[in-house]
């Protein structure tokens, strides 16, 4: 495999406007002495995010900045994959929100989805499988770019519970939850619990052993 390029500067732009993964990024990144600039404090347009994969719209996003700021950034591309749903709503979460942001509604649409989907012909039933995926991506600006994708398996719970976190997080029973028999989605973890184990957290590994330190 080539050779990873290593990260060397003391600035580093988070192209990412989304607060709660901003929150997530900045913690993942407070042991390494980095100064973390978010892509709205610069003032930079997020771009559309036309890529038909987590790992192209994280690249789309992360080269956009790094040019548009002349800085390495890093973007995040995430979302939760529905496996009854074919993937969605995969690359498409946050438009699952729509316009207001708003994430009751999403995860009411994705289960209502997942109702449809077990009423059909008796193949979709409990447990109700899905993935968080993450995809990294790290951009310099002469457009060098450096991707690492990380994803948690887990279970759709319905109700949504917990007051943590983010997006789907209330509706998500991670694996590692159901085979230590706690049963707390990633909504009823605190932020440390939630960063050992997520799909965040793993891309973020394999970027640090990669290009940091
Ligand atoms: P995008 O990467 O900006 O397209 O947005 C990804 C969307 O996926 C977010 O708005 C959230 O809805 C969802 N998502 C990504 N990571 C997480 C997570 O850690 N918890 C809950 N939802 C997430």
């Amino acid at each position: 495999m080539a050779e990873r390029r290593r990260f060397e500067n003391e600035k580093l732009v988070i192209a990412s406007h989304n607060p709660g993964k901003l929150r997530e990024i900045a913690d993942l990144l407070a042991p390494f002495n980095v100064e973390a600039i978010s892509a709205a404090a610069l003032g930079l347009p997020e771009p559309e995010e036309t890529g038909e994969t987590f790992v192209a719209n994280a690249e789309l996003k992360a080269l956009a900045a790094a040019r548009g700021a002349n800085l390495p950034a890093l973007a995040d591309d995430s979302g939760m994959s529905v496996d009854a749903l074919g993937g969605a709503p995969g690359i498409y979460s946050a438009r699952w929100a729509g316009p207001q942001k708003d994430f009751n509604r999403a995860m009411e649409k994705v289960w209502r989805a997942v109702e449809d989907a077990m009423s059909k012909d008796g193949s979709v039933e409990p447990p109700i499988t899905a993935q968080f995926v993450c995809a990294l991506s790290l951009a310099w600006p002469d457009g060098h770019v450096e991707s690492f994708e990380g994803i948690v398996p887990g279970r759709l719970v319905w109700r949504p519970r917990g007051v943590y976190g983010f997006g789907y997080d209330p509706m998500f029973l991670p694996e590692s939850e159901v085979e230590n028999g706690q049963l707390r989605t990633f909504g009823e973890m605190p932020p440390e619990e939630k960063h050992a184990i997520s799909h965040r957290a793993r891309a973020f590994r394999q970027l640090i052993n990669a290009c940091f330190g």
